[in-house]
């Protein structure tokens, strides 16, 4: 509990960007350096087929093609794993939402969720890499995941330009939105983002 009474001590930001932009390793950076805890609603999705979730089982088609699994059943996933990130004995100084939201509906499903927890949402991170360069990069990523073949690639991208681009100017609509660079070295970017990260624990409430 934060010395104003509120517990919004555990910062909690969301990092954007279409398939392939960097997300996940720049996640993994701010994780390593910064000491937050990566909560990836995709590697949740693929735990879950993998222990044989029966609901995950039954959305892996979902998967497959490259669509979006359906809001509510992702929204069940991602609050149980908050809940139980924030019941630890310690609370994570900070949480990096890496793959929600991804639709203005799961925008919404968020903030139920921060009320919920007790928590704030921060705002967002979006790094920002030509559409041509992404396409590229994921096949050469070569993670042998079953949806990083080209055509379920593209249909990830059309997607994402879809339902999940339009989430950037809600974002901006509510002073939440911090565009950067997704074009550089993995290092390069990541010391494009840690002055966000930086400025938002100085200015954080608790
Ligand atoms: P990712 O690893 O973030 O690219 O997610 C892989 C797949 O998991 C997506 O293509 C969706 O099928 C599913 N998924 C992950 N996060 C979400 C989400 N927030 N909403 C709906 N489906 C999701």
């Amino acid at each position: 509990m934060g010395s104003c009474g509120c517990s919004t001590r555990t910062l909690i930001f969301a990092l954007f960007g279409p398939p392939g932009c960097g997300k996940g390793t720049q996640a993994t950076m701010i994780k390593e350096r910064l000491g937050y805890v990566h909560v990836s609603t995709g590697d949740m999705f693929r735990n879950a087929i993998a222990r044989q979730d029966p609901i995950a089982l039954q959305m892996q088609e979902y998967m497959k093609r490259g669509d979006l699994v359906p809001d509510e059943i992702i929204r069940d996933m991602l609050q149980v794993e908050l809940g139980a990130l924030l019941a630890q004995s310690q609370r994570p100084k900070g949480i990096i939402l890496d793959g929600f939201p991804r639709t203005l509906k799961q925008a919404d499903l968020l903030g139920e969720i921060m009320v919920k927890l007790k928590l704030q949402f921060t705002g967002v991170i979006s790094l920002e890499v030509p559409e041509e360069m992404l396409v590229q990069r994921l096949l050469k990523r070569g993670t042998g995941r079953p949806d990083d073949k080209e055509d379920v690639i593209r249909e990830r991208m059309k997607v994402y330009y879809e339902k999940t681009r339009p989430l950037e100017e809600y974002y901006a609509k509510h002073n939440a939105l911090n565009t950067i660079n997704g074009v550089g070295t993995i290092e390069e970017i990541f010391e494009r983002i840690t002055p966000v990260v930086r400025s938002w624990e100085t200015n954080s409430p608790c």
